[in-house]
């Protein structure tokens, strides 16, 4: 089996994170040797030209991964629920949420946890889905989910299908790779994101049975998104932090995987 290397970039403005640099962009990649250079290229670019402004510090981390730590996981079939505003995206997600089992107040809380944010984290909140306490200790910077990627036969399955439905971009693509990981971790029941760029206004609930698009879950020009993964129990933490921060991840479409928009 090839080694796999593992990616990863992030990109500030105002200088590093650590030093209170603004984030402009991140990427997780898992990809084989040959793909490495035109990646780590693709990614630089990518910070050097975002919509949230020009980074002046990249960080990208390349390394190799044991062919025997990665795990295999499904990708989650998609549906889009169609909504006309982010007032309705916000309750519909609000809704699948507590039909996922996330109790009505914590999904509630973890919702004004997003919307106080006046600056976007770099990684995601971790909360009990029954107190809606966050249960993470990484503060502002939050739990950064990584190395995960899609098979490359997987990738053309995926890439076909999203295309028929005008949905082909790196949003999608990227997200569904990462909720797909997410709700692999243990302890983990759902997932809440939406994007910080501040043209794209769609968003998602995910848990182990789908990922489920809201078009609209925040006002366009807005540059503040974010991330909550729901935990069945505060007790389950640091497992869920550990895989999700480090367990080596390819989401592989299984033969039953759809999309239905
Ligand atoms: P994006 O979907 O890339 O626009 O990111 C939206 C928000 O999700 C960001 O502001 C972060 O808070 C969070 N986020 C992005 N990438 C990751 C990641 N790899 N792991 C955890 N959280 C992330």
């Amino acid at each position: 089996m090839t080694v796999l290397y593992s990616i990863r970039m992030r990109a500030a403005q105002g200088g590093p994170h650590e030093q209170g640099g603004r984030h402009i962009s991140g990427a997780e990649r898992l990809v084989v040797p040959a793909a490495i250079a035109a990646t780590v290229t693709g990614m630089v670019v990518r910070a050097l030209h975002h919509s949230r402004g020009r980074a002046d510090f990249i960080n990208v981390t390349v390394e190799a991964v044991a062919p025997t730590a990665v795990r295999q996981v499904a990708l989650l079939p998609v549906e889009t629920v169609p909504v006309q505003d982010y007032h309705a995206g916000r309750a519909a997600a609000l809704a699948r949420l507590a039909a996922a089992g996330v109790a009505p107040a914590a999904a509630d809380q973890a919702l004004a946890a997003l919307l106080v944010l006046n600056e976007s984290m770099r990684g995601a909140m971790l909360v009990d889905a029954s107190t809606g306490q966050r249960v993470d200790t990484y503060g502002q910077r939050g739990v950064r989910v990584t190395r995960m990627d899609i098979s490359p036969d997987g990738e053309q399955v995926l890439r076909h299908a999203l295309r028929r439905h005008g949905l082909d971009n790196d949003h999608v693509r990227e997200a569904l790779v990462l909720a797909s990981k997410v709700v692999s971790a243990p302890g983990v029941l759902a997932e809440l994101c939406w994007s910080d760029d501040p043209e794209y206004t769609a968003g998602y609930v995910a848990t182990a049975a789908g990922y489920v698009r809201f078009p609209h879950l925040k006002p366009i020009g807005s540059g503040i998104g974010g991330r909550v993964v729901f935990l069945t129990s505060s007790k389950a933490a640091e497992k869920s932090v550990a895989y999700l921060q480090n367990q080596a991840v390819v989401v592989v479409p299984t033969a039953d995987w759809h999309i239905a928009c």
